[in-house]
């Protein structure tokens, strides 16, 4: 099954796409990451990706689509995918379906995680990654401590766009670019809307009822 997770940022995306792979051997592809790994490898394209993500805006669909081609064709891949910040406006929409049927796939379901924005802004704040295991923490509302985390506190890490300038851009991208997919996808009978604003293993066990039911 492919799934696609749908929210605003700090909406706890990655974190329960990391859930999900674990429990039903998914494979997430979060083209936030994607872009991140592009910036580190890539000096020229990287810089102008980077101004983009510290506005806050859409980085281009073309420079979008160039990285995803490779998992769409990968076999060890098929039907194995859930998607974590794509696609992120209508035209990525369209081609993700184009690109689906053309490698024999669908969309299984969308899972949109709502959320407040005034918790939003908290989550994002206070958001830390390790660079070293990939783990996320909050500094509010789980930090990392000896016991959940092993690697050296020196590889927490903020990202740029984290910033609360950043941020409020990145909430109207989503209000204006983002969010008028919904309707795309409920017209194909796909979406679930799931209660964000719960506790990190609550919220899983919802996502794994709608998952569970859709594997039957
Ligand atoms: P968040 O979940 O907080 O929005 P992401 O890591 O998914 O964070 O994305 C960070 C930034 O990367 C976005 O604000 C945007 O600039 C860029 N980005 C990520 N995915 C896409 C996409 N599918 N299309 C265009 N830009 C993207």
């Amino acid at each position: 099954m492919n799934i696609i997770l749908f929210g605003p940022p700090g909406a706890g995306k990655g974190t329960q796409g990391d859930k999900i792979v674990k429990n039903f051997n998914l494979y997430k592809v979060s083209t936030g990451d994607l872009l991140r790994e592009e910036i580190k490898k890539n000096i020229n394209l990287g810089n102008k990706i980077k101004s983009i993500i510290d506005k806050g805006l859409l980085v281009s669909d073309n420079i979008i689509n160039d990285l995803l081609i490779k998992i769409f064709s990968d076999k060890k891949l098929y039907n194995r995918l859930i998607f974590d910040g794509y696609p992120r406006n209508l035209e990525q929409a369209r081609n993700l379906d184009t690109c689906l049927k053309k490698y024999k796939q669908k969309i299984s379901c969308v899972l949109c995680l709502n959320v407040e924005k005034k918790l939003i802004l908290k989550r994002i704040l206070g958001r830390q990654t390790c660079i070293n295991c990939g783990l996320i923490f909050n500094e509010y509302f789980m930090p990392a401590t000896s016991k959940n985390h092993s690697c050296d506190p020196k590889f927490l890490n903020k990202r740029s766009d984290d910033n609360e300038k950043t941020v409020t851009n990145r909430f109207e991208t989503y209000l204006n670019k983002t969010l008028p997919i919904l309707d795309f996808y409920k017209e194909q009978n796909l979406l679930h809307h799931i209660n964000g604003m719960l506790e990190i293993d609550q919220i899983f066990d919802e996502i794994r009822a709608i998952i569970a039911s859709l594997e039957t």
